[in-house]
This record gives C-alpha cells, sequence and structure tokens, in this order.
C-alpha cells in the first residue's frame, strides 16, 4: 500500500469508526471510464465496488467511509478484456523442436497435470495483462479446462473467468498426424465423430463431463463435416442450450458451419466475401483469431499475413460481428501469454479496424457473443467488477492495452502498479 493511500486509510478508517458501516467496499477514482459500447469517455467517474459487483458508478457520487480508495484520476478505466478463443492448457514449443518422426511430439511427452499447471500459469498472466474473462476452446486433455475453470470458480488460484469446450469433436483423425498404430494419441483431446450415433454421444459426454460450450473441427482433414453432420451436432448441443463454435480453415467449411447454425466460425483465414456475407446473414460471429507478425514467424508462416489482415478488413467492412480471440498456443519469445495475446492487436491496425471496434470486439461485443452480458463485460450497476487501467484513451489508442497499470478481478485486486512496477 502507498504511503497516501495509507494516510487515506488511517484517516478513512477513523471516520468509519465515526460513521459506522461502509466497511467491504472499494472505491476506484477514474479520471476517465471509457464505455466500450458507445464508444464515450466520462470525465473523473467514482466507481463504488462491493461484494465483487459494481454497486454504483457516477460522477460527484461520495466516496463511503472506510473504503479502500483506488486514485486512478490519471488513468482511463474500462471493463476487463475477453479472449474467446484459448487454449490455455498448451504451450507447445515451436516447430521443428515439437515433431517427432512428423508427428505431434507434445502428444507423446505431456501429461494432463503439466498441461493443467501450465494452465495456472497461462490464466495468472492473462490475469494480469487484463484479459478477465476467456472461452477455452479445447486441447485440455481429460476435460482439463473444466477443472481449470471448477478451481478458478473455488479461488484456488487467480485467472480469467473461464467457459470450457472440453473434448474437441471432429472428424477420424482430429487434427493431427498420426501412426495407425497410435491413434489413441489424439484421443487425448478429441472425440472422433463420424456417424451420427458417434456424434449425438460426443455431445452429450461432453455435457455430461461439463463444457459449456462444443467446439467441433469441420476441416482438418480431406473428408470434412456437411452442413447436415453440423445441423445434427448444433441441434443435440442447443438441446441443453450449448453452442457451437467451429474451428474452419476453408471456404467450405466456413459454409458448411453457418449454414448448419454455428454460433461463430474460428480462424476462417481465407473466407470470401459471399462467406463473410453468409455468416452476416445467418448471425454467425467471426472469432478471427488474426495472428501477429510474430505469432506467424513463430510457427513459420510468415506467408499467411497479407490473407490474414485481408480477412479482417473484408469481414469488417461487410459488417459480420467479431468477437477477439487470440489461439496462442506456442511460446512466443519475448512474451508470456497475456502480452502475446496482446500483439494480434497489430493485425487489427494493419486491417485498418478503427479503435473503437476493436474494443468492442475486445469487450462489450465479446461479452455479448458468450452470452455474458448481463453478468459481466462492461462497468454499470450489478455487474461483476472485472475493471483495468491503462494510462492512455484506448478509443483513440488501442495499443494503450499493453500497457495495463491496474486489474481488478471480481472486485479483488490484482495488479496495481503505482511505481510502473507489478506487484
Ligand atoms: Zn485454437
Amino acid at each position: 500500500m502507498s504511503k497516501k493511500r495509507w494516510i487515506v486509510g488511517v484517516a478513512l478508517a477513523i471516520a468509519l469508526v465515526a460513521a459506522g458501516s461502509a466497511a467491504g467496499e472499494t472505491v476506484i477514482q477514474a479520471g476517465g471510464l471509457v464505455d466500450p459500447e458507445s464508444g464515450t469517455v466520462r470525465r473523473d467517474v467514482i466507481i463504488i465496488v462491493k461484494d465483487g459487483k459494481v454497486t454504483s458508478v457516477g460522477p460527484g457520487l461520495e466516496v463511503p467511509a472506510g473504503a479502500d480508495l483506488f486514485d486512478l484520476r490519471e488513468m482511463y478505466v474500462l471493463p476487463g478484456l475477453f479472449d474467446c478463443h484459448t487454449h490455455l492448457c498448451e504451450m507447445i514449443s515451436a516447430p521443428p523442436e515439437n515433431v517427432i518422426y512428423g508427428f505431434d511430439a507434445h502428444l507423446v511427452r505431456e501429461t494432463l497435470p503439466g498441461r493443467v499447471l501450465q494452465a495456472v500459469s497461462n490464466a495468472r498472466k492473462m490475469l494480469e495483462s487484463g484479459i478477465t474473462t476467456v472461452r477455452d476452446v479445447g486441447n485440455c486433455g481429460e476435460w482439463g479446462d473444466v477443472a481449470v475453470r471448477e478451481a478458478l470458480r473455488k479461488g484456488l488460484f487467480e485467472g480469467p473467468t473461464t467457459l470450457a469446450s472440453g473434448k474437441i469433436i471432429t472428424p477420424f483423425g482430429g487434427q493431427q498426424v498420426l501412426s495407425p498404430e497410435r491413434v489413441d494419441l489424439a484421443l487425448i483431446d478429441y472425440i472422433f465423430a463420424d456417424s451420427r450415433d458417434e456424434m449425438r454421444r460426443a455431445v452429450r459426454q461432453n455435457v455430461y463431463f461439463g463444457a459449456d460450450w462444443i467446439k467441433i473441427v469441420v476441416d482438418a482433414q480431406r473428408y470434412i463435416y456437411s452442413e447436415e453432420d453440423v445441423l445434427f451436432i448444433v441441434e443435440e448441443a442447443g438441446r441443453v442450450g450449448l453452442r457451437v463454435a467451429a474451428h474452419c480453415m476453408t471456404d467450405e467449411a466456413a459454409r458448411n458451419a453457418a449454414a448448419g447454425g454455428v454460433a461463430s466460425v474460428e480462424h476462417g483465414f481465407p473466407l470470401s466475401d459471399e462467406t463473410l456475407e453468409m455468416m452476416k446473414k445467418h448471425d454467425v460471429w467471426l472469432v478471427g483469431t488474426d495472428f501477429s507478425t510474430e505469432v506467424l514467424e513463430v510457427y513459420g508462416i510468415q506467408e499467411w499475413r497479407d490473407m490474414i489482415v485481408d480477412r479482417l478488413r473484408r469481414a469488417h467492412r461487410i459488417g459480420v460481428r467479431m468477437a477477439f480471440g487470440s489461439d496462442i498456443v506456442l511460446e512466443i519469445p519475448g512474451h508470456d501469454r497475456g502480452s502475446a495475446v496482446l500483439t494480434l492487436l497489430d493485425t487489427w491496425l494493419a486491417a485498418e479496424v478503427p479503435a473503437p471496434d476493436i474494443l468492442r470486439a475486445l469487450t462489450t461485443d465479446a461479452a455479448l457473443f458468450l452470452g455474458l452480458q448481463k453478468v459481466r463485460g462492461s462497468i454499470r450497476e450489478g455487474l461483476a467488477a472485472d475493471i483495468i487501467a491503462v494510462p492512455r484513451n484506448p478509443l483513440e489508442d488501442i495499443l494503450a492495452l499493453r500497457d495495463v497499470k491496474f486489474v481488478m478481478k471480481d472486485g479483488r485486486i490484482v495488479r496495481h502498479d503505482e511505481d510502473g512496477s507489478r506487484p
């Protein structure tokens, strides 16, 4: 605690004895309160937080006696960020280290306990970077992402609110190159489902073990899920209120997914204008995982850059709804998981998406996409107190998001750099 806050604390503690009550409240003095939804900034706003939730927001509010006070009058305060495409349990070495005889080495080397511990670290790093909500889209072994979500709910460690997708449902073979003798290796992360019975059972296994979303891979092999296949899975998931995210790397797969009624197309790098128009018409969101140059270099696929920037620019122009997703699974030199995620802002800038639109994809639109808009994603009375602060206005300079100085998660202080260092 800084000296100034200590003095304020003592003063308020004395006031508390006199006035009684107001214990357990936290007050943020915001120089600028950014509302991503309207793209506006309100000046000199007080935010009062109690029991993990925002209880009042406004200018001219009285600071309750006994409250813990955070002076962010030099900062821009905004809702915590969302990453709608994470793999918390993965931290893979870049190729070629990750390849043994043409196969994915991490399937052989990694253990579920090791991957879940990696998730603990990734979750913490993401939260420190200002990411307060994620949708994990699998590759977590035997429902490791559900275990991570539950441990976070219990407060066993700190990380973003996590929605889990369990095991990825895919046609035979998953996303791997497999030996016929070791097909089981892919079954650590995937459920192969080719027939209707297998698809129904795969969805039900995920529901049974606690998934919040269903993730399908439409097109990792030469055979892909048809529109009818997708529709069948979407209907089965929909019976219990779950929605479907579809990994699509081709235009044909994205058309099948959109026509089949998925909630989101993931990646979709080479999508045509026609497919983007179709997604818009069917209310299908794009979670574009628009890799930065740094990430593409680690993958060794720099030549994808122009395609990704071009697709993002067209998707924005056409008006497809977009939620930010990172899909970081590799170690990115010089970055932890949190800062690696925010390298993707480069691509959004290269595609000339205006900063207010980028910010919505990271906050209020993402919350709407995930169906969480009544719970978190805005700084409003009654919503979870997931609050961050940056030194510059992100509506004008989106890269300010790489300079997060304050993070509050569900009303708890995770980070407050008063002297520029982390706590
Ligand atoms: Zn992914």
